[in-house]
């Protein structure tokens, strides 16, 4: 049977590889968008909000994160938004290795099935896990990386942006990048 987004969904709703999250989480939070985006947002894991609502990045960091996309001219219902961690770490606690690990085919398969031409990855677990590096986030973004024959641009994470809005000037560099390579034309200064 080839493997559907639907497949994948359903067996992460039933997952219980990682006891502590599959006990405390409300429910899994598999990813929402375009199932044909050209473009997918991959951030670190569910929060508070996206638990208890199912989809990811919908607290305030989803707020920003809606803004940005919106400010290249693209809507939330054109792109793919999805988490290296389907379940929420209790206390928003970093992913831990063994979880990331656990995680990562779901992942894998759904980009293998929306097969998106770009990748916008969100601070350093989504970047240094997709790409499998050490490296900081800080010294991957603002250029294009390759995860599977797709182009990734790395940025900080809307969370790390609420906290340190002066590097939002960076994030917009990072997507005037992304959308020029994606021939999406955008105004120079963000609103
Ligand atoms: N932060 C993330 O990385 N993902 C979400 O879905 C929400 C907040």
């Amino acid at each position: 049977m080839p493997d559907t987004l639907e497949i994948i969904r359903n067996e992460v709703a039933a997952c219980t590889a990682c006891n502590e999250l599959a006990t405390t989480r409300s429910q899994t939070v598999f990813g929402v968008g375009s199932p044909r985006a050209r473009l997918c947002f991959l951030g670190e894991a569910p929060g508070a909000d996206e638990d208890r609502q199912g989809e990811p990045f919908v607290g305030r960091a989803g707020k920003l994160l809606t803004k940005i996309i919106e400010a290249c001219t693209l809507s939330r219902e054109d792109v793919y938004i999805l988490n290296v961690l389907k379940c929420r770490p209790p206390g928003n606690r970093n992913p831990a290795p063994d979880e990331v690990a656990a995680c990562r085919g779901f992942l894998d398969r759904q980009l293998a099935l929306i097969k998106p031409e770009y990748l916008c990855c969100l601070g350093a677990v989504a970047a240094q896990t997709l790409l499998e590096t050490t490296t900081p986030i800080g010294k991957l973004r603002g250029e294009f990386h390759d995860y599977r024959g797709v182009k990734v641009l790395c940025t900080y994470h809307p969370a790390y942006l609420l906290r340190n809005p002066p590097a939002k000037k960076e994030t917009w560099a990072d997507m005037q990048i992304l959308m020029k390579a994606m021939g999406i034309k955008v105004p120079k200064q963000a609103s």
